[in-house]
């Protein structure tokens, strides 16, 4: 019996530990609900409900080939102690994961318990991730190796094992596990791979046309990005299938134009930038593979002390988390984001400044809220981008942004902020980015008085500016600070050249 243990790959196409699990024999497929993965500080129902959305229908897909998806819950090697006990299974396939720090310790402990068991343990990468890389030269060359193979169909072979004495768990709930009710559960994108590949092709088809100008703007983004991404963190997806119908795509677009056909010439630079950031997406999950501290530690470590962790300025941090800092623009998004699970990439860096920059705030609590409302937290990709918008990667050009002026260039007709606050609807478009500089008749007029119906900014931003470029450029002068941005750039930085993605 071939045990596959599914973790962040919830699907059947495109699966390498599936393929060579069919290849070697029957197959069980097994889930864990882990009490210290769904325990964990980063971990929210939104993510539990869609991670059961995918189950549902990865089941019923093995079921079609006779294999069952055993779900059991408890610590991963109490769970394998048991089933080994049970079944003497002796090979163990999986993805290789780049996970927090839980599931980092969980699989060192699993590896563990595979030895004593004489378990073969095979792990196989299903990103552009490189286990135990020994330098970043070169790793875009490897990555477009990894991605041009044609994705994987269904497992030839595929077969179940008679597992009918084998108890498993029924769903799991947010209940089960302490958490509380998935806020975003109306209206979240909805788990599954058949969820996924339709979310894509609508992107590839229809929705992408204006993806490169309308990605930033949180009026369009919802609509004009591809919106794969809680598809890829839960593997219901592979980046590999989204780029390989990308290219085809745009092949497609291309042998059309060719044939004298009119085609919608942005279609075509939507694709590269989509091709560009599935390529990102591997980048930033290659820095948490390579150093595992970052999710808990800066970048730099001349950034140590530059905000303090543990004294956190609660108050305003509540404001922030509850879309009360009286900066429409973050209001808006803090509160879309509880409610639907998604931000574009813009308007995440924006808040993160925010909380980072006008708060100062250090990003661990922040990154940690916004872990757990983004229904695609990938820990790679985030904590490398919680701390790029802090400032303490130590190479990134320091990026400040103005809440006023993101309101003023990504939705002056205020059509984003009048849906999610709903106190600021009669508000005229002139004092939408700030209504603090409304007069105090024109507050009476339009039903919104401020600091009665709408706060009082918690913070200035101008004086908040000032003291954050200060202090970073002070920081930056330091020898530390450069010996720092050398170590990081060599160890963890973009290469130039050797970027090019397909043509
Ligand atoms: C503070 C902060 C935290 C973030 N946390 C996450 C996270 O937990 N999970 C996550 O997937 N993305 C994260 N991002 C990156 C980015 O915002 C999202 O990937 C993107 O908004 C997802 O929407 P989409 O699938 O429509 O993206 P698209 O723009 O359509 O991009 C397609 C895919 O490319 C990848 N991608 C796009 N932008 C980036 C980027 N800047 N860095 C790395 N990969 C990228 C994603 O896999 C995405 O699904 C974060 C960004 C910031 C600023």
């Amino acid at each position: 019996m071939e045990v596959v243990w599914f973790k962040k790959d919830l699907r059947l196409l495109d699966h390498a530990a599936l393929a060579a699990a069919a290849g070697l024999g029957p197959v069980l497929g097994l889930w864990i609900y882990e009490d210290d993965v769904m325990g964990g500080e980063d971990f929210d129902a939104r993510h539990l409900g869609f991670a059961n959305e995918c189950l549902a229908e990865l089941d019923e897909r093995l079921a079609a080939y006779d294999v069952r998806l055993l779900r059991r819950r408890g610590d991963a090697v109490a769970v394998f102690e048991e089933l080994w006990q049970q079944t003497h299974f002796c090979r163990l396939h999986s993805h290789q994961e780049t996970g927090n720090a839980i599931t980092y310790r969980r699989d060192l402990a699993v590896i563990a318990w595979a030895r004593q068991r004489g378990v073969h343990w095979q792990e196989y990468a299903q990103t552009g991730v490189v286990r135990k890389l020994q330098k970043r030269d070169g790793w875009a060359e490897r990555w477009l190796q990894r991605m041009t193979p044609p994705p994987r169909g269904i497992p030839h072979g595929l077969h179940g094992f008679n597992a009918a004495n084998l108890a498993g768990e029924s769903v799991c709930t947010a209940q089960d596990f302490g958490l509380s009710p998935d806020l975003s559960e109306p209206l979240r994108q909805r788990g599954g791979s058949s969820c996924g590949h339709a979310t894509l092709e609508r992107f590839l088809q229809e929705r992408g046309v204006g993806y490169t100008k309308e990605m930033s703007s949180p009026v369009t983004a919802w609509e004009a990005c591809s919106r794969v991404s809680p598809y890829l963190t839960w593997g219901a997806l592979s980046v590999r299938q989204c780029l390989h119908a990308s290219v085809d795509r745009r092949r497609n677009l291309l042998e059309q134009k060719a044939l004298g056909q009119r085609i919608d010439a942005r279609w075509l630079s939507s694709m590269k930038s989509f091709q560009g950031r599935l390529r990102w997406h591997c980048h930033f999950m290659q820095k948490l593979e390579d150093e595992p501290a970052i999710e808990h530690r800066n970048f730099s470590r001349s950034c140590d002390g530059l905000r303090n962790e543990f004294h956190s300025d609660v108050e305003s941090f509540n404001a922030w988390k509850e879309g009360r800092t009286g900066y429409p623009m973050i209001d808006a998004c803090m509160r879309a984001l509880t409610a639907t699970g998604w931000l574009n990439f813009r308007m995440r860096a924006m808040v993160m400044s925010f909380a980072s920059y006008h708060l100062w705030l250090h990003w661990r609590e922040p990154g940690l809220h916004l872990a757990r409302m983004f229904l695609d937290y990938e820990p790679g990709i985030h904590w490398s981008q919680c701390q790029m918008q802090s400032g303490t990667t130590g190479i990134n050009t320091l990026r400040v942004y103005s809440p006023t002026k993101q309101l003023l260039d990504q939705d002056p007709q205020g059509k984003f902020i009048r849906q999610w606050l709903p106190e600021l609807a009669q508000v005229p478009d002139v004092y939408l980015a700030e209504p603090w500089n409304m007069p105090a008749l024109e507050q009476q007029f339009c039903g919104c008085v401020i600091g009665r119906d709408y706060p009082v900014p918690i913070v200035d931003h101008p004086t908040a500016y000032r003291h954050a470029q200060e202090k970073m450029h002070h920081l930056r002068q330091h020898n530390d600070s450069k010996r720092e941005a050398r170590r990081i750039q060599k160890k963890h930085g973009s290469r130039k050249q050797g970027t090019k993605t397909w043509r």
